[in-house]
Protein backbone atom coordinates (compact mmCIF):
# COMPACT_ATOMS: atom_id res chain seq x y z
CA UNK A 1 0.00 0.00 0.00
CA UNK A 2 3.01 2.66 0.84
CA UNK A 3 3.59 4.32 -2.44
CA UNK A 4 6.97 6.08 -2.63
CA UNK A 5 6.56 9.62 -3.83
CA UNK A 6 10.34 10.77 -3.99
CA UNK A 7 13.35 8.85 -2.32
CA UNK A 8 12.10 7.41 0.71
CA UNK A 9 9.41 9.67 1.21
CA UNK A 10 6.24 7.06 1.47
CA UNK A 11 2.69 8.40 0.92
CA UNK A 12 0.20 6.19 2.79
CA UNK A 13 -3.41 6.64 2.16
CA UNK A 14 -5.16 6.49 5.47
CA UNK A 15 -9.19 5.95 5.23
CA UNK A 16 -11.68 8.07 6.81
CA UNK A 17 -15.15 6.11 7.13
CA UNK A 18 -17.96 7.51 5.86
CA UNK A 19 -16.45 11.04 5.39
CA UNK A 20 -16.65 13.04 2.32
CA UNK A 21 -12.73 13.14 2.11
CA UNK A 22 -12.62 9.47 1.92
CA UNK A 23 -9.05 9.22 3.52
CA UNK A 24 -6.36 10.95 4.78
CA UNK A 25 -2.63 11.19 3.01
CA UNK A 26 -0.28 10.57 5.56
CA UNK A 27 3.82 10.98 4.63
CA UNK A 28 6.47 8.66 5.87
CA UNK A 29 9.99 9.78 5.74
CA UNK A 30 12.77 7.12 6.11
CA UNK A 31 16.08 8.89 7.66
CA UNK A 32 19.05 6.82 8.84
CA UNK A 33 18.71 7.60 12.49
CA UNK A 34 15.24 9.01 12.79
CA UNK A 35 11.66 8.75 10.91
CA UNK A 36 9.37 11.28 10.77
CA UNK A 37 5.54 10.90 10.09
CA UNK A 38 3.71 13.70 8.63
CA UNK A 39 -0.41 13.69 9.65
CA UNK A 40 -1.75 10.51 11.01
CA UNK A 41 -5.32 10.32 10.63
CA UNK A 42 -8.13 10.36 13.15
CA UNK A 43 -8.52 7.80 16.78
CA UNK A 44 -10.43 5.07 15.08
CA UNK A 45 -9.35 1.41 14.44
CA UNK A 46 -9.86 1.52 10.91
CA UNK A 47 -7.29 4.60 10.84
CA UNK A 48 -4.84 2.83 13.24
CA UNK A 49 -5.03 -0.75 11.35
CA UNK A 50 -4.06 0.93 7.71
CA UNK A 51 -1.35 2.80 9.87
CA UNK A 52 0.21 -0.14 11.01
CA UNK A 53 0.09 -2.14 7.95
CA UNK A 54 2.06 0.98 6.50
CA UNK A 55 4.69 1.19 8.65
CA UNK A 56 4.80 -2.57 9.31
CA UNK A 57 5.75 -3.09 4.96
CA UNK A 58 8.20 -0.09 5.24
CA UNK A 59 9.83 -1.64 8.40
CA UNK A 60 9.48 1.54 10.16
CA UNK A 61 10.42 1.63 14.27
CA UNK A 62 7.94 3.71 15.80
CA UNK A 63 10.83 4.05 18.87
CA UNK A 64 12.84 6.11 16.42
CA UNK A 65 10.26 8.09 14.93
CA UNK A 66 8.84 11.53 15.56
CA UNK A 67 5.86 13.33 14.28
CA UNK A 68 4.95 16.79 11.99
CA UNK A 69 1.24 17.89 12.48
CA UNK A 70 -0.16 20.42 9.92
CA UNK A 71 -2.87 21.15 12.07
CA UNK A 72 -5.27 20.48 14.52
CA UNK A 73 -8.08 18.98 12.84
CA UNK A 74 -8.70 15.35 14.02
CA UNK A 75 -8.15 13.85 10.67
CA UNK A 76 -4.44 15.03 10.80
CA UNK A 77 -3.80 14.83 14.81
CA UNK A 78 -5.97 12.32 15.76
CA UNK A 79 -4.40 9.20 15.98
CA UNK A 80 -0.65 10.49 17.11
CA UNK A 81 -1.82 9.91 20.67
CA UNK A 82 -1.98 6.26 20.15
CA UNK A 83 0.89 6.05 17.91
CA UNK A 84 3.86 8.14 19.52
CA UNK A 85 6.10 6.30 22.17
CA UNK A 86 7.66 7.88 24.66
CA UNK A 87 10.90 8.78 22.43
CA UNK A 88 8.88 10.35 19.93
CA UNK A 89 8.90 14.30 19.24
CA UNK A 90 5.86 15.25 18.32
CA UNK A 91 5.85 19.09 16.07
CA UNK A 92 3.46 21.32 16.30
CA UNK A 93 2.49 24.54 16.18
CA UNK A 94 1.45 27.51 18.96
CA UNK A 95 -1.98 28.78 17.82
CA UNK A 96 -3.54 25.50 17.45
CA UNK A 97 -1.98 23.70 20.40
CA UNK A 98 -3.46 26.69 22.45
CA UNK A 99 -7.19 25.45 21.19
CA UNK A 100 -6.44 22.08 21.84
CA UNK A 101 -6.22 23.34 25.34
CA UNK A 102 -8.81 25.54 25.23
CA UNK A 103 -11.66 23.52 27.00
CA UNK A 104 -14.54 26.49 26.45
CA UNK A 105 -13.73 26.83 22.25
CA UNK A 106 -16.50 23.91 22.02
CA UNK A 107 -18.73 26.01 24.12
CA UNK A 108 -17.77 29.38 22.21
CA UNK A 109 -18.81 26.88 19.15
CA UNK A 110 -22.26 26.53 20.30
CA UNK A 111 -23.02 29.33 21.95
CA UNK A 112 -21.75 31.17 18.43
CA UNK A 113 -24.55 28.83 16.05
CA UNK A 114 -27.67 30.74 17.17
CA UNK A 115 -25.87 33.75 16.22
CA UNK A 116 -25.44 32.91 13.32
CA UNK A 117 -29.26 31.50 12.60
CA UNK A 118 -28.17 28.08 12.49
CA UNK A 119 -30.90 25.83 14.53
CA UNK A 120 -29.41 25.49 18.12
CA UNK A 121 -31.66 22.11 18.66
CA UNK A 122 -30.56 20.33 15.64
CA UNK A 123 -26.68 21.32 16.83
CA UNK A 124 -27.37 19.84 20.41
CA UNK A 125 -28.31 16.77 19.04
CA UNK A 126 -25.54 16.17 16.55
CA UNK A 127 -22.82 17.44 18.42
CA UNK A 128 -21.31 14.58 20.01
CA UNK A 129 -21.05 12.55 16.62
CA UNK A 130 -18.32 15.44 15.60
CA UNK A 131 -15.32 14.15 14.34
CA UNK A 132 -13.65 16.27 16.23
CA UNK A 133 -15.38 15.12 19.29
CA UNK A 134 -15.06 11.27 18.89
CA UNK A 135 -11.65 10.48 17.14
CA UNK A 136 -9.39 13.57 18.30
CA UNK A 137 -6.69 13.02 20.38
CA UNK A 138 -7.16 11.74 23.79
CA UNK A 139 -5.02 13.03 26.75
CA UNK A 140 -2.24 15.36 26.77
CA UNK A 141 -0.30 16.02 24.25
CA UNK A 142 3.61 17.26 24.71
CA UNK A 143 4.34 19.26 21.95
CA UNK A 144 7.63 20.69 20.25
CA UNK A 145 6.58 23.86 19.10
CA UNK A 146 8.03 25.45 15.59
CA UNK A 147 7.81 28.54 13.97
CA UNK A 148 8.71 30.12 10.98
CA UNK A 149 11.59 29.23 9.16
CA UNK A 150 12.36 26.73 11.82
CA UNK A 151 13.79 23.44 10.01
CA UNK A 152 13.19 19.59 10.36
CA UNK A 153 16.09 17.72 8.75
CA UNK A 154 15.07 13.87 8.14
CA UNK A 155 17.22 11.92 5.71
CA UNK A 156 18.81 14.11 2.86
CA UNK A 157 15.92 16.25 3.33
CA UNK A 158 15.84 19.65 4.95
CA UNK A 159 12.12 20.83 5.64
CA UNK A 160 11.18 24.55 6.42
CA UNK A 161 8.23 25.33 8.33
CA UNK A 162 5.71 27.50 6.18
CA UNK A 163 3.31 29.14 8.53
CA UNK A 164 0.45 29.29 6.23
CA UNK A 165 -2.83 30.21 8.44
CA UNK A 166 -6.59 29.81 7.40
CA UNK A 167 -7.85 26.93 7.31
CA UNK A 168 -7.24 26.65 10.77
CA UNK A 169 -5.25 29.61 12.65
CA UNK A 170 -1.99 27.84 13.13
CA UNK A 171 -1.76 26.05 9.75
CA UNK A 172 1.85 24.97 9.19
CA UNK A 173 2.99 23.40 5.82
CA UNK A 174 6.77 22.49 5.06
CA UNK A 175 8.96 23.58 2.16
CA UNK A 176 11.99 21.85 0.99
CA UNK A 177 13.97 23.83 -1.19
CA UNK A 178 16.17 21.68 -2.66
CA UNK A 179 13.65 19.23 -3.70
CA UNK A 180 11.12 22.24 -4.16
CA UNK A 181 8.61 19.76 -2.38
CA UNK A 182 5.59 21.64 -0.78
CA UNK A 183 3.70 19.62 2.14
CA UNK A 184 0.54 21.07 2.12
CA UNK A 185 -1.52 19.91 4.74
CA UNK A 186 -4.80 21.08 4.21
CA UNK A 187 -3.48 24.59 2.76
CA UNK A 188 -3.94 23.86 -0.99
CA UNK A 189 -5.64 20.91 -2.50
CA UNK A 190 -6.49 19.21 -5.88
CA UNK A 191 -9.29 18.15 -6.13
CA UNK A 192 -11.32 19.63 -3.48
CA UNK A 193 -11.76 23.15 -1.72
CA UNK A 194 -9.96 23.46 1.29
CA UNK A 195 -12.81 24.36 3.86
CA UNK A 196 -12.50 27.76 5.78
CA UNK A 197 -14.86 28.37 8.31
CA UNK A 198 -15.17 30.95 11.05
CA UNK A 199 -17.87 30.55 14.29
CA UNK A 200 -17.07 33.44 15.72
CA UNK A 201 -16.78 37.10 15.62
CA UNK A 202 -13.36 37.88 16.13
CA UNK A 203 -11.10 36.76 13.23
CA UNK A 204 -11.20 36.71 9.46
CA UNK A 205 -10.14 33.40 8.33
CA UNK A 206 -10.72 34.05 4.76
CA UNK A 207 -8.56 37.22 4.74
CA UNK A 208 -5.44 35.02 6.25
CA UNK A 209 -6.25 32.16 4.05
CA UNK A 210 -6.17 34.20 0.93
CA UNK A 211 -2.69 36.04 2.12
CA UNK A 212 -1.22 32.41 2.94
CA UNK A 213 -2.11 31.83 -0.60
CA UNK A 214 -0.38 34.83 -1.80
CA UNK A 215 2.46 33.83 0.25
CA UNK A 216 3.19 30.23 -0.89
CA UNK A 217 2.11 31.46 -4.37
CA UNK A 218 5.74 32.51 -4.59
CA UNK A 219 7.69 29.71 -3.81
CA UNK A 220 9.45 27.45 -6.72
CA UNK A 221 7.29 24.45 -5.96
CA UNK A 222 7.85 21.18 -8.25
CA UNK A 223 5.66 18.99 -6.41
CA UNK A 224 2.91 18.82 -3.43
CA UNK A 225 1.90 16.85 -0.94
CA UNK A 226 -1.14 17.69 0.24
CA UNK A 227 -3.33 16.22 2.98
CA UNK A 228 -6.07 14.70 0.69
CA UNK A 229 -6.88 13.38 -2.42
CA UNK A 230 -3.83 13.55 -5.45
CA UNK A 231 -0.45 14.55 -5.58
CA UNK A 232 -0.20 17.29 -7.69
CA UNK A 233 2.37 19.48 -9.15
CA UNK A 234 1.40 22.96 -10.64
CA UNK A 235 0.77 24.56 -7.26
CA UNK A 236 0.55 28.15 -8.94
CA UNK A 237 -2.65 27.32 -11.15
CA UNK A 238 -4.23 25.61 -7.93
CA UNK A 239 -3.81 28.67 -6.07
CA UNK A 240 -4.98 30.77 -8.79
CA UNK A 241 -8.17 28.45 -9.17
CA UNK A 242 -8.80 28.62 -5.58
CA UNK A 243 -8.44 32.36 -4.92
CA UNK A 244 -11.09 32.60 -7.95
CA UNK A 245 -13.38 29.96 -6.35
CA UNK A 246 -13.15 32.79 -2.98
CA UNK A 247 -13.87 35.79 -5.16
CA UNK A 248 -16.70 33.99 -6.62
CA UNK A 249 -18.60 33.01 -3.56
CA UNK A 250 -17.84 36.43 -1.88
CA UNK A 251 -19.79 37.90 -5.31
CA UNK A 252 -22.36 35.06 -4.69
CA UNK A 253 -22.98 36.27 -1.20
CA UNK A 254 -23.21 39.92 -1.92
CA UNK A 255 -25.81 39.17 -4.68
CA UNK A 256 -27.89 37.45 -2.31
CA UNK A 257 -27.70 40.22 0.43
CA UNK A 258 -28.78 42.86 -2.15
CA UNK A 259 -31.78 41.16 -2.61
CA UNK A 260 -32.29 41.68 0.77
CA UNK A 261 -30.98 41.50 4.67
CA UNK A 262 -30.38 37.71 6.33
CA UNK A 263 -28.21 35.90 8.78
CA UNK A 264 -25.72 33.18 7.88
CA UNK A 265 -27.59 30.45 7.38
CA UNK A 266 -30.50 32.20 5.45
CA UNK A 267 -27.67 33.36 3.35
CA UNK A 268 -26.02 29.65 3.05
CA UNK A 269 -29.07 28.30 2.46
CA UNK A 270 -29.44 30.30 -0.63
CA UNK A 271 -25.74 30.05 -1.93
CA UNK A 272 -24.90 27.23 -4.87
CA UNK A 273 -23.33 24.27 -3.05
CA UNK A 274 -21.36 21.76 -5.36
CA UNK A 275 -23.52 18.69 -3.41
CA UNK A 276 -26.03 16.39 -5.32
CA UNK A 277 -29.15 17.46 -3.34
CA UNK A 278 -32.58 19.17 -4.41
CA UNK A 279 -33.08 21.71 -1.91
CA UNK A 280 -31.55 22.86 0.93
CA UNK A 281 -33.78 21.65 3.63
CA UNK A 282 -32.54 17.77 2.10
CA UNK A 283 -29.20 18.78 3.18
CA UNK A 284 -27.36 16.67 5.76
CA UNK A 285 -27.03 18.38 9.37
CA UNK A 286 -22.93 18.25 8.71
CA UNK A 287 -23.16 19.60 5.15
CA UNK A 288 -25.23 22.77 6.52
CA UNK A 289 -23.12 23.72 9.46
CA UNK A 290 -20.45 23.35 6.86
CA UNK A 291 -21.71 25.45 4.42
CA UNK A 292 -22.47 27.84 7.08
CA UNK A 293 -19.56 28.38 9.01
CA UNK A 294 -17.99 28.66 5.21
CA UNK A 295 -20.52 31.32 4.54
CA UNK A 296 -19.89 33.34 8.16
CA UNK A 297 -16.14 33.81 6.54
CA UNK A 298 -17.39 34.92 3.91
CA UNK A 299 -19.65 37.26 5.63
CA UNK A 300 -16.83 38.51 8.00
CA UNK A 301 -14.35 39.23 5.01
CA UNK A 302 -16.97 41.37 2.85
CA UNK A 303 -17.80 43.32 6.41
CA UNK A 304 -14.24 43.99 6.79
CA UNK A 305 -14.01 45.21 3.41
CA UNK A 306 -17.13 47.70 3.94
CA UNK A 307 -19.08 46.08 1.32
CA UNK A 308 -21.80 44.59 3.70
CA UNK A 309 -23.08 45.85 6.91
CA UNK A 310 -23.51 44.13 10.13
CA UNK A 311 -26.52 44.53 12.85
CA UNK A 312 -27.35 42.88 15.94
CA UNK A 313 -31.13 42.02 15.68
CA UNK A 314 -32.16 40.26 18.58
CA UNK A 315 -29.72 37.24 19.87
CA UNK A 316 -29.13 37.00 15.71
CA UNK A 317 -26.81 38.74 13.14
CA UNK A 318 -28.05 40.03 10.27
CA UNK A 319 -26.18 41.55 7.13
CA UNK A 320 -27.11 43.86 4.70
CA UNK A 321 -24.99 45.20 1.61
CA UNK A 322 -23.79 48.30 1.11
CA UNK A 323 -25.55 49.34 -1.90
CA UNK A 324 -23.27 52.54 -4.32
CA UNK A 325 -25.69 55.65 -4.61
ZN1 LIG B 1 -8.30 20.17 8.08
Amino acid sequence: MPEEVLANIYKLEIPLPDNPLKALNSYVIKGSERNLIIDTGWDREECMNAMQAGLRKLKVDLRKTDFFITHLHADHLGLVSNIATDTSTIYFNQPDADLLKDAASWERFINFAPVSGFPEDELQSALHNHPGFKYGSKGHLAFAILREDDTISIGEYRFKCVETPGHTKGHMCLYEPDMKVLVAGDHVLNDITPNIQLWSDDMNPLKEYLASLDKVYEYHIELVLPGHRGIFRDCKERIQELKHHHEKRAEEVLSILEKGSKNAFQVASQMSWDITYDSWDLFPFWQKLFATGETIAHLKYLEEREMIRKETQGQKMVFSACLEQ
